[in-house]
């Protein structure tokens, strides 16, 4: 039974994440792990219940737990990895709507599992152990000390000093999520006028917690508002980091990790790591600094072993989602953020950085796929592109001499997607809409 989506287990709480499901795959977890587990939530008013449920199942396998309370993804991580347990268990649904909740799992290392692994929980999910005899139940305890220990690994490796002197006025938007603690006392250790916004914890958040432009025009409006050098979102679990430049305008993905790829090969030279899917303005800006970009499949545990393996710097992807080989392996958005504090102060204001960038259009398409078509979609298009140079990391990239084309299928939802990027913007349109028509044409005759 496939449980495991591309970030951990996700569902609609009181439907398929009830407290019974996730028992039933805490006895799974703790038997996998089989040594002390950290878990923690970030800000849902599921997550109590979620999170309790869970420690229960794994309890109940005889492993004992650690509850962290409500902080980032990156700080479990963290802190499982400096304090040598067996595992790590976040409940948190990212950036999905408040309906939504999920269970995700780490290892002793903190970076997430493997597929093989989790096909491991899954099995011993479907055998339904049952729960240890009452002298064998794990034991649980409490620790609250995650977030600010994790805030001081990240001032640890952040130059606090020219921060400091560079008096930036900072505007950040928790998303009413997980950073609502961690996020201001780093910009207050880091010494930046800060001012900020969704900090509250409740049902219903201020905005979607997907940070994209659209979702963050107050962010926006309050960067002009305060004549801010920085506007700073997290996502609901603030793994990623989005930001807003000092002349009001959102900072894309693609952008804001190609600033952050310069910035540390300005300090050091060495590997990058991004998925097929970001723009070749990480290439460019790569390749004039001296490093070497490697591509892999879309997803941060892919990016992240990748760089494991390659003994990369830095690595990232268009989503906001950056990682940091000197401080830990996976997604890190208070990371990111400080970063990107400390490369203005250095290099001055972010939207003058921006300017600098070569430019490139990216039309991005979303069409309707059912699961068991995607496959067939994929392998139409790559019959119907065979003249065309292609890279199968991960679903068909079509590479031009001036741009190129990613048809992928969706790992999260019944869609397939489509990528097209070029320095021109008429061509990266016009092979959009072959690309898509092409699509569509064919998911016509399943119809
Ligand atoms: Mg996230």
């Amino acid at each position: 039974m496939r449980l495991f989506g591309t970030n951990g287990v996700r569902g609609v709480v009181g439907r398929d994440m009830t407290p019974e499901f996730a028992t039933r795959l805490g006895r799974a977890i703790g038997i996998f792990f089989n040594g002390c587990v950290a878990i923690a939530s970030d800000a849902r008013n599921s997550g109590p219940m979620i999170k309790n449920a869970t420690a229960s199942g794994i309890m109940s396998s005889g492993v004992d737990v650690i509850d962290l309370g409500i902080t980032p993804t990156p700080s479990m991580q963290y802190y499982v990895r400096t304090h040598n347990l067996s595992g790590g268990v976040m409940i948190t649904a990212s950036h999905n709507p408040p309906e939504f909740n999920g269970i995700k799992c780490v290892g002793p290392s903190g970076r997430e599992l493997t597929r093989d692994d989790e096909e491991k929980i899954e099995s011993l999910f479907s055998e339904g152990a049952e729960c240890v005899r009452w002298d064998s139940v794990g034991a649980l305890t409490y620790d609250a000390s995650a977030t600010e220990s994790y805030v001081g690994a990240i001032i640890a490796r952040t130059d606090v000093s020219v921060i400091r002197s560079a008096k930036l006025t900072v505007v950040m938007d928790c998303a009413n999520g997980a950073s609502f603690g961690s996020a201001p006392m780093l910009l207050e250790k880091l010494g930046v006028k800060v001012i900020t916004m969704n900090t509250r914890v409740c049902k219903i958040p201020s905005h979607p917690s997907e940070p994209t432009e659209d979702n963050l025009s107050d962010l926006i409006s309050k960067v002009k508002e305060t004549n801010a050098d920085l506007g700073i979102a997290h996502d609901g679990d603030a793994d990623r980091a989005m930001f807003v430049a000092d002349d009001g305008k959102f900072v894309g993905g693609d952008k804001s990790l190609s600033v952050m790829a310069k910035y540390i090969l300005s300090k050091k030279s060495g590997i990058v790591v991004t998925p097929v899917s970001s723009s070749s303005m990480v290439d460019d800006v790569v390749n004039e600094n001296g490093g070497t970009v490697i591509r892999t499949a879309v997803g941060s545990p892919t990016v992240a072993r990748v760089m494991l393996e390659n003994d990369a710097i830095f690595g990232g992807e268009e989503n906001g989602g950056m990682i940091f080989a000197e401080h830990q392996l996976c997604r890190d958005g208070a990371m990111a953020a400080a970063k990107m504090m400390e490369c203005i102060a250095k290099n001055g204001p972010l939207s003058k950085q921006l300017s600098s960038l070569p430019s490139y259009h990216t039309e991005k398409r979303k069409t309707d796929c059912p699961d068991a078509v995607k496959e067939k979609l994929l392998e139409h298009l790559a019959a119907v592109y065979k003249d065309v140079k292609t890279d199968r990391t991960d679903g068909l990239k079509m590479i031009y001499g001036d741009g190129w084309v990613l048809a992928r299928p969706s790992g999260t939802e019944p869609k397939f997607r489509i990528y097209s990027e070029s320095k021109d913007k008429d061509v990266a349109v016009r092979r959009a809409n072959e690309a898509e028509a092409k699509a569509k044409q064919f998911l016509e005759s399943f119809n």
